[in-house]
């Protein structure tokens, strides 16, 4: 199935940090990829912005040595990478001072897309405002584009939203998540509202319960002390779960615009009830071999940040009274998935002699590796001697599903930076949107603070803490198992 690529109109696109971690590994090969597919016109103009010094010809380089880095070998060609080095120049900008400024507004041209790429520290983001409406940049049609984390707390993203509402409206705000780019997700909607098959099963009276799972190997290495501010509370749930679970749980929105999807995640946060401590179970890993403990990952021997987080989450509405939600998401896991399972409920009445046997279906949505989704149904065991049931998964993994295009599932940025050039702001969060998510999540970490909780210790390449198990036998339900 070869895919329909549609070119975006011309750009000019201003990456602040534009020689930094993110921008190397995910929007320049991001871009990269979108030239290749013909997506990105070549009057399309990015320029990297940063405060160190580097003349056109460097910064390229920087960004050739990025692509041959992080772009797939096969992906490469020298026609496309000379084609996309062309499109490159640099400008030295300092978001807290004047310099380089006035130079930075001479590569903005008249009559194409312009968007800015904050692609830097969080505390920058409002300097970055600041100036570009100082030096005449943050004109109505431009577009503004910032990274997680957004905020820390509700106070402080209601002070970041402010900051950037004072010269951008929110139509010019695209605040990144990038789960919301991933394929499988967006196949989520399209799953549930483009068949007729799911939606009338998609509440509590068939719905047994909903297990997200977003589970990685890696501890938090390097990072330590970043996240020992955070934790996987913030890092984790109350962005990347969070809006898997409102796209999982809200209602069919009339149709699929910006304000109208959003309006329906946002209801979904709002219809959150608050959580029992019980269920909320948080842990740490433990040293391993030579590997450290998350202390001293993280630097602080009493540290009481979780590197793991098993929630029981309740929607009060019509839809999901009655259904669970469990997440878990943490660092040092057996294997790197992520994963939406959705678990129906069992037949009313079996007619076949099985007793005491469960045959559930379950929808898993996998959002990596290998996405895709697999329905799990009962059938009968092949083969003579009596009715013997057995349950099979009908898998649908994109990559074979859709023939050798398939397997080229553009990468999340990809979808997210053409989106910000299109002007579709249905992958984005919205500013309410995020304010309601931390204060959903804010009372919940109060809670543990005063209760002085303190996270369970965990084995390195395990599913968790025990009590995480217990969150679901304790309801009469298991976990999937995490694996690759
Ligand atoms: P990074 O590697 O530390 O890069 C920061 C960039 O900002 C560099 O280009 C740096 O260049 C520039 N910079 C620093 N101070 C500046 C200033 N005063 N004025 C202008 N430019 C300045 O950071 P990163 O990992 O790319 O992260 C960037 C943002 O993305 C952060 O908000 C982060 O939370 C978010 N994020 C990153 C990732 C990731 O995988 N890396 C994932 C999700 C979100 P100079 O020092 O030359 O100025």
């Amino acid at each position: 199935m070869v895919a329909r690529i549609i070119p975006v109109d011309p750009f000019d696109l201003v990456i602040f940090g534009g020689t930094g971690d993110l921008a190397r590994r995910k929007i320049y090969p991001g871009l990269y990829q979108r030239m290749k597919a013909g997506q990105m016109p070549a009057e399309a103009r990015i320029v990297g912005a940063a405060r160190s010094e580097h003349d056109d010809e460097e910064f390229r380089g920087i960004v050739r040595d990025a692509l041959i880095e992080f772009v797939p070998e096969k992906d490469i060609d020298s026609e496309t990478l000379e084609a996309f080095l062309a499109c490159l120049s640099y400008e030295a900008v300092d978001a807290r001072g004047d310099a380089g400024w006035e130079e930075l507004k001479g590569h903005i041209r008249d009559g194409v897309v312009h968007a800015f790429y904050f692609s830097v520290a969080p505390s920058l983001f409002g300097d970055l405002a600041e100036r570009l409406h100082t030096y005449g940049m943050a004109g109505d049609g431009c577009r503004i584009v910032v990274e997680k984390p957004f905020g820390h707390d509700l106070a402080s993203a209601k002070e970041l939203n402010a900051t950037l509402e004072k010269h951008f409206s929110e139509e010019q705000i695209y605040r990144i998540d990038h789960y919301l780019g991933k394929e499988t997700v967006q196949n989520l909607m399209a799953v549930r509202f483009g068949n007729v098959l799911f939606e009338p099963l998609w509440n509590a009276q068939y719905v047994d319960h909903i297990q997200i799972t977003v589970a990685e190997t890696v501890g938090v290495g390097g990072r330590g002390e970043y996240y020992d501010r955070s934790g996987a509370m913030r890092d984790m749930v109350q962005n990347h779960l969070m809006q898997l679970l409102c796209l999982i749980a809200m209602e069919p929105p009339s149709r699929f615009g910006s304000d109208e999807v959003r309006d329906e995640k946002l209801k979904v946060i709002r219809a959150l009830e608050p959580v029992q401590p019980h269920h909320i179970i948080r842990g740490q890993y433990e040293a391993k071999g030579d590997e450290p403990d998350f202390r001293e990952d993280a630097g602080d021997p009493r540290s009481r940040t979780e590197s793991f987080i098993a929630l029981r989450l309740a929607i009060s509405n019509w839809r999901w009274a009655g259904t669970p939600f469990y997440l878990r998401t943490g660092k040092k896991l057996k294997a790197r998935t992520s994963e939406i399972a959705v678990v129906f409920k069992d037949a009313p009445h079996s007619i076949f002699d099985e007793t005491g046997k469960s045959h559930r279906n379950i929808l898993t949505i996998r959002l990596q590796p290998n996405e895709g989704m697999e329905l799990c149904v009962t059938i009968k065991e092949p083969g003579p001697g009596g009715m013997r049931l057995v349950d099979v998964p009908l898998d649908m993994t994109f990559a074979d599903a859709l023939g050798p295009d398939g397997a080229d599932i553009p990468e999340a940025y990809e979808r997210l930076i053409m989106d910000v050039i299109r002007g579709n702001q249905t992958l984005f969060m919205r500013g309410d949107e995020v304010e309601a998510a931390w204060a959903w999540t804010d009372p919940l970490i109060a809670g543990w603070e005063a209760r002085n909780d303190v996270p369970k210790p965990y084995e390195p390449g395990s599913s968790g803490p025990e009590d995480a198990l217990m969150l679901m036998h304790r309801d009469g339900r298991k976990w999937r198992e995490i694996k690759a």
